[in-house]
């Protein structure tokens, strides 16, 4: 059903077919089949290509079959392959809402694949479908959707995102990697609905986990086949499934991390509302929030001298005078809140 948006050449590919691929499923005790050393276990072998068992993990935490998960080397390497599997280079395009995450526009330039922005609201950073949707030609294969949105912090609207899902004929991408923030309902609950629909999640972010390197691809099984057609053979090492199967036996302390954020999220509002610098401080589903200040050159390089790096996003469209500051523990806000409170003071 989707054959008609995927490249020729991946559609015709015949994958890399691994070594322990071949022998599947007969019990065996000598592997001398992937020239790998004897030494070393279990670092020796080769990881599961497909990580089968942390997928049925995360299946049952994330209420998506098994067959509808792809893992990959941060959710940077699903925002990839989506280019590599349905751009065709310096044919077709992408749309996306801006401002939002980089890379989707670094990955589009990589692929040699046009990137058209369409931009949000320049009141509250809302969507429009209709300015998403008229966006698009014939060669449109992908749009973009941020929600909660980096940098902005805001939810997209529901009626909207449905509408691009159900009037776009080719692929929409959700990324929610802030999902777990936000009060609204995951989008990856309604696969079933949209079957030409990618959800992305990570463990980056409310999983707290960056340094392993572990992104989430959730689509029709249909989807995933070609993900895994084209993906490097041993994408997730043993070291990063290893880590993740722990992390996951504790969901409790999951819980507690998000609820955490998102009380001192609520705290830090009004207490940069109240700044003087302070222009701004937009709402935020998301594990950090945008505020426009007066200068936002110069409270960055002031910050940077105490030692606080915030992320400076003045240059960026619809987001003139903004820092994006990410929450962090009570400690480290009120050092930030302290120092902006110290800000045109001498001492
Ligand atoms: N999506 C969004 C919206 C992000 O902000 C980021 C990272 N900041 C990513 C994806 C990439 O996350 P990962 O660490 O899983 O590659």
């Amino acid at each position: 059903m989707i054959e008609h948006l995927v490249r020729k050449n991946i559609l015709a590919l015949k994958p890399y077919s691994c070594a322990r691929d071949e022998f599947k499923g007969r019990p065996a005790h000598v592997f001398l089949d992937a020239n790998e050393s004897a030494h070393n276990a279990p670092y020796n072998r080769y990881p599961d290509p497909l990580q089968e068992q942390l997928k049925e993990r995360i299946s049952a935490i994330k209420g998506v079959s098994a067959q509808s998960i792809f893992l990959g080397n941060g959710s940077d390497e699903a925002i990839d392959l989506v280019y590599r599997i349905f751009c065709e280079p310096g044919v077709d395009n992408v749309v996306a809402i801006e401002p939002t995450y980089g890379m989707y526009g670094v990955c589009a330039d990589i692929n040699n694949v046009e990137y058209r922005t369409v931009p949000l609201s320049a009141v509250d950073y809302a969507m429009s479908a209709d300015a998403l949707l008229q966006a698009c030609d014939e060669h449109t294969k992908v749009i973009w959707i941020c929600t909660p949105n980096n940098p902005t912090g805001n939810d997209m609207d529901r009626r909207e995102l449905q509408r691009v899902l159900t009037e776009f004929n080719g692929i929409v991408v959700v990324d929610e990697a802030y999902g777990d923030f936000s009060d609204m309902q995951p989008v990856r609950n309604y696969l079933q609905h949209f079957p030409r629909m990618i959800v992305l999640n990570t463990f980056s972010k409310a999983w707290a986990s960056a340094s392993i390197r572990l992104g989430m691809a959730f689509a029709s099984p249909e989807i995933i086949d070609f993900f895994n057609k084209v993906k490097y053979p041993y994408n997730v090492n043993l070291l990063t499934q290893q880590a993740a199967t722990e992390l996951l036996k504790n969901m409790d302390r999951l819980e507690r991390w998000t609820n955490e954020v998102k009380h001192e999220r609520a705290h830090m509002m009004p207490c940069l509302a109240e700044l003087s610098m302070v222009k701004q401080v937009y709402p935020s589903a998301a594990n950090f929030l945008l505020v426009k200040v007066t200068d936002a050159d110069a409270i960055y390089k002031y910050l940077i001298e105490r030692g606080i790096v915030v992320r400076n996003r003045n240059r960026v469209a619809l987001c003139q005078g903004g820092l994006r500051i990410t929450i962090g523990t009570k400690d480290e806000n009120n050092e930030l809140l302290a120092a902006l409170r110290r800000y045109g003071h001498a001492f």
